[in-house]
């Protein structure tokens, strides 16, 4: 099975003109509400390729809670490990200008009450798991407990966004560490790479496993992703597809990637197969909404 750590927010996005200045007040279209979070998007993404999965997480006992655990179920995710209350859940507001920018504003609520002990709580969860897939918009200390609750022989997959830079521990357990440029850059500090803004995956890649990661997926958009394990980097192209919203495209990559390592792939086998899925993911608006079937991506 496949056991996703992480985030679940309720998005409420308006699409405006153009933003306030302070103290002023602008009028915007009608309210979307949607469900999202690196954790609960990842799981659906997950559940909808036909991956058993389950969720461990966190959610105000309120109707964003109920949101979000209705589309965990309805796409088929084992909601066992959400846990509800002790905050309002995080939500994340968006406003989208006429060029497609977006502001947000995240308050994280209940995923930031996800705490080591929660972790200990689900023991079973992690029993079954061959597989445990974080991201880390929750507290680093849960993405830590989570590595040591981990049964022998499973597998560690880490994303780690919003990037920062990662203790020793949880480096040494991510296998991969699955991460954009921009992220790389940040997870490595000033000693990345090629040490300033340039394209060289390559040479992040190699940076970050002497960090100490047991291996590196690089995800470069359109192009698709970069393997490197060992002394061996591999390119994997993404097959061109007209992008519609590339939203959630890397959280149903990884999901993707984490789905079929559990399943015995190797990480570049793994990964030809998560680059179809994140490609069909961009065609499609939306984040939770995009994600494919198995059917899907084998058509596409
Ligand atoms: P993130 O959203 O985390 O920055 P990427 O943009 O690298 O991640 O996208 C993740 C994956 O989604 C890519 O590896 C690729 O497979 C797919 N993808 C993203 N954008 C496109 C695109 N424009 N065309 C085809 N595939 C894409």
């Amino acid at each position: 099975d496949l056991l996703v750590v992480g985030s679940a927010n309720a998005d409420l996005v308006i699409g405006v003109e153009r933003r306030p200045a302070p103290g002023e007040t602008v009028l915007g279209s009608d309210l979307a509400v949607h469900p999202g979070g690196k954790g609960a998007n990842q799981a659906v993404a997950a559940a909808r390729l036909g991956a058993r999965t389950a969720l461990l997480a966190r959610v105000g006992d309120d109707a964003h809670g109920r949101l979000l655990l209705d589309s965990q179920r309805a796409a088929g995710v084992d909601t066992g490990g959400v846990r509800v209350g002790g905050a309002p859940t995080g939500v994340a507001l968006i406003t989208v200008d006429p060029s497609g920018d977006n502001s947000i504003v995240v308050s994280p609520g209940a995923n930031a009450r996800l705490t080591p002990e929660d972790i200990r709580d689900a023991a079973g969860l992690f029993a079954r798991a061959r597989v445990v897939s974080a991201q880390l918009e929750i507290p680093l200390e849960t993405v830590t407990e989570a590595v040591r609750a981990r049964a022998a022989g499973s597998r560690f997959v880490l994303n780690p966004s919003p990037p920062r830079p990662l203790p020793a521990e949880v480096l040494a357990a991510c296998d991969p560490l699955v991460l954009n440029e921009h992220e790389a850059r940040f997870v490595l500090g000033d000693g990345g790479g090629d040490g300033g803004d340039g394209k060289d995956p390559e040479g992040r890649a190699r940076a970050l496993l002497a960090l100490g990661a047991r291996s590196v997926v690089v995800t470069l958009g359109a192009e698709g992703a970069l393997v490197a394990e060992g002394g061996t980097a591999v390119r994997v192209p993404s097959p061109r597809v007209g992008a519609v919203d590339t939203t959630g495209a890397g959280d149903a990559f990884t999901a993707a990637l984490a789905w079929r390592l559990g399943l015995g792939e190797d990480l570049a086998t793994a990964a030809a197969f998560a680059v179809r899925v994140g490609a069909a993911a961009v065609t499609k608006e939306g984040a939770q909404a995009s994600f494919p079937t198995a059917g899907e991506v084998a058509a596409l």
